[in-house]
């Protein structure tokens, strides 16, 4: 048995298993143990019965006193109730469907149970626990819990696991000695064996920080080092300081609010500096950051240099243009549009206009990555929306031009604290102001039982002649699910609307075809969108006054505050409308921030406070790899620890040449991809 060998070698482990594992990202038996538990359960400790409390999982031990077959005759329809009694009470443990297990139970003999007792009709009850005859099985420790999928079992993962146990000797320890010491670091090897079977909490939890910490080095170090090499030996485009940006500014039909002149001083200070800008500005959704950007794109061109603005999709791309082409022609500035679905003429013809610097400001989608495309003088580098860049795109778009300043503009609202390790070393300006005059958005929150209410109200808006958007979240892991789920969604909502044109959208579908929606859309010739939520950040469809939510519960509240943004944004009154199953405390708590606030930076700071375990704030959008174990708003002090000690790295070997951090170098590969501009 080798770490590299495939998954296939273990016994009983098939074909089908292999295809199971193989959703789970599980190929070789490497993988496996890198495969780390969801949860444990702690069945060191044994309950008796009338110590039970409902909804706790607990271990119990006692012996069948009756078992009863109910229902059909035949097995798999069959009820089976288990009598079940230690010293001074009883419980029934049923398993539904499931008459075939009779035949595991014997009467009069002591087994466990793990599960979580509920009571019907005053009896106690435990429904389909986990068992084992006492003696023997998997009872009395702790048991890992593994996020599975279809087609697998904890039973025979934990077995799996634990034949993969002995190859963690192979394994090299990845980090150096004294940094181990330093930080008191377990060994690799410890780690990986606790985080899989601890015998105690204590060990579990020094293999977890472990784990943790080397997660966040990684990524903290692997950044640090790009950013090394993306700026290594080269100077900084130096602006004219005399251009006049207010030539520019007071061509616009408003006046700028005074958060927009805040931030627009800032990167001007940048530009006229020497140094390269490096700098994220961040505004809530129609906070006006187009205007902020098109001021910077204005001073690159007097200044003599070319600039660029990608945007993550091609609709988007082509709202910046007409709106930035429009705004620039007046003073003889030549903008173009470069996309994927531009004909292989008319790019030839833009790609020689950029290059001999005809062309002064392009704007497009991650088309203008690609390695022909070649800049005679560009300046700076604008990404919209960048959350929905990797990294890696945002180096390669830097390394276009020699070392040009660079603005990055989200609207996703990250608190400061996180937005600093985020993006490291990018200085932050915040947008914190909203053009006055701008409408409210109506929210109201419904629960499941009255969703009528919000559909009569979709129906009355699309009398007056308006469009609704309807979301629906992932509900599985599996895209496939989702899409039913919508598409059950999208059927049930033609119905109720005959006469209204509906469409769906979501995730998988090619990008052409999404487009084209959107398109429709926007046309107005499609009244009502359902879809996953992959509707477009930024988009502008003014007419579009309803933006109803299903399974809002399901959301994150920045998603949820991003979503509703795609609303309010014509001169109609908007509603947004969540329907909602939430029945906890917390989740009932989140409804009600979103109906009473429209403060993306509070509602972000609200949703890191009360976020529930397992509500990822979604790192994947902001172009950090996903992380395993780690999670930056959980272990943001690990993260304090782990950035000095990166920072430090970087420094002694920015590189990471040197054989002691040859480990380090190679887990930076493994989690950003091999085509990472790192080059390592
Ligand atoms: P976002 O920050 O979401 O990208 P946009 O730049 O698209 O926002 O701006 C949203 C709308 O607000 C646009 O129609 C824009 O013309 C308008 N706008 C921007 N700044 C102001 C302002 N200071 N006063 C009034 N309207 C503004
Ligand atoms: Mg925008």
């Amino acid at each position: 048995m080798e770490l590299r060998d495939p998954v296939t070698v273990l016994k009983g482990l098939g074909p089908k298993k292999a295809q199971a594992l193989e959703k789970l990202n599980i190929r070789t038996l490497e993988d496996l143990l890198y495969f780390f538990p969801r949860e444990y359960q702690d069945r060191r400790d044994v309950k008796k019965i009338k110590e039970l409390q409902q909804d706790q999982p607990v271990l119990v031990r006692g012996r069948i006193e009756l078992i009863v077959k109910d229902g059909y005759r035949y097995g798999k329809k069959q009820k089976l109730r288990l009598l079940v009694k230690d010293e001074d009470s009883s419980m029934e443990v049923i398993f539904f469907h499931a008459g075939y297990l009779s035949k595991l139970f014997e009467k009069g003999v002591e087994y466990d149970f793990y599960g979580k007792p509920s009571v019907q009709f005053g009896r106690l009850q435990m429904i389909h626990p986990d068992f084992a005859r006492s003696e023997k099985g998997q009872m009395g420790r702790i048991l890992p819990v593994y996020p599975l999928t279809a087609g697998l079992s904890q039973k025979e993962m934990r077995s799996w696991q634990q034949t993969v146990q002995e190859l963690i000797e192979q394994i090299e320890e990845p980090l150096p000695e004294e940094l181990l010491q330093k930080n008191r670091l377990c060994s690799f090897q410890f780690a990986l064996k606790n985080i899989h079977f601890p015998e105690e909490k204590s060990p579990l939890r020094q293999g977890k920080f472990r784990l943790i910490f080397d997660e966040l080095l990684t990524l903290q170090t692997g950044l640090l080092a790009s950013r090394q090499l993306a700026s290594r030996g080269k100077t900084g485009a130096v602006f004219d300081r005399k251009v006049d940006i207010l030539e520019y500014s007071n061509t616009f039909p408003y006046d700028l609010t005074n958060a927009q002149k805040r931030v627009i001083g800032e990167i001007v200070a940048d530009l006229d500096s020497g140094r390269v800008m490096n700098r994220l500005v961040q505004g809530d959704v129609g906070s006006g950051k187009t205007a902020v950007a098109e001021i910077a794109l204005y001073k690159a061109v007097k200044s003599g240099y070319q600039g660029v603005l990608m945007a993550p999709t091609e609709l988007l791309a082509k709202q910046h243009y007409n709106g930035v082409k429009k705004n620039f022609e007046p003073f003889g500035i030549r903008v173009e549009l470069l996309t994927g679905g531009i004909g292989a003429a008319q790019r030839r013809r833009i790609l020689e206009e950029l290059a001999d610097g005809t062309i002064q400001i392009l704007i497009g989608t991650h088309a203008i990555i690609q390695p022909d495309v070649r800049f005679h003088k560009l300046g700076l580098v604008i990404t919209d929306e960048q959350h929905r860049f990797g990294v890696n795109q945002r180096n390669l778009l830097q390394e276009k031009g020699e070392n040009p300043h660079v603005l990055v503009m989200t609207a996703t609202p990250i608190p400061r604290t996180l937005a600093v390790i985020l993006f490291g070393d990018l200085d932050i300006s915040i947008i914190d102001e909203l053009p006055p005059n701008r409408q409210k958005i109506v929210t109201r929150a419904f629960e499941e039982q009255e969703r009528e209410k919000g559909y009569d109200f979709i129906f009355s808006q699309l009398q007056q002649g308006r469009q609704a958007y309807v979301v629906a979240p992932l509900i599985d892991e599996s895209e496939a699910l989702d899409v039913k789920s919508t598409e059950a969604l999208y059927e049930e909502l033609s119905v109720r609307f005959q006469g209204y044109t509906a469409a769906l959208l979501y995730g998988t579908m090619k990008q052409k075809e999404k487009d084209e929606i959107m398109e429709r859309f926007y046309q107005g010739e499609i009244q009502i969108l359902v879809s996953t939520v992959v509707i477009e950040v930024g988009i502008n469809v003014p007419n579009a006054t309803v933006m109803v939510i299903e399974n809002a519960e399901r959301f994150g509240l920045a998603q949820l505050h991003q979503l509703r943004g795609r609303v309010g944004r014509g001169e109609h009154q908007s509603f947004c409308i969540l329907i909602h199953n939430a029945t906890s405390e917390i989740g009932k708590a989140r409804m009600k921030i979103m109906t009473e606030s429209q403060d993306g930076f509070y509602i972000a700071e609200k949703d890191l406070e009360i976020r529930g375990p397992g509500d990822l704030f979604g790192t994947r959008q902001h172009g950090i790899p996903d992380l395993n174990l780690a999670d930056l708003v959980k272990h943001i002090k690990i993260l304090d620890q782990v950035k000095a000690e990166a920072k430090r790295i970087i420094e002694e070997d920015p590189f990471l040449e040197a054989r002691k951090y040859k480990g380090l170098r190679e887990n930076i590969i493994k989690l950003f991809g091999a085509d990472f501009t790192l080059k390592l």
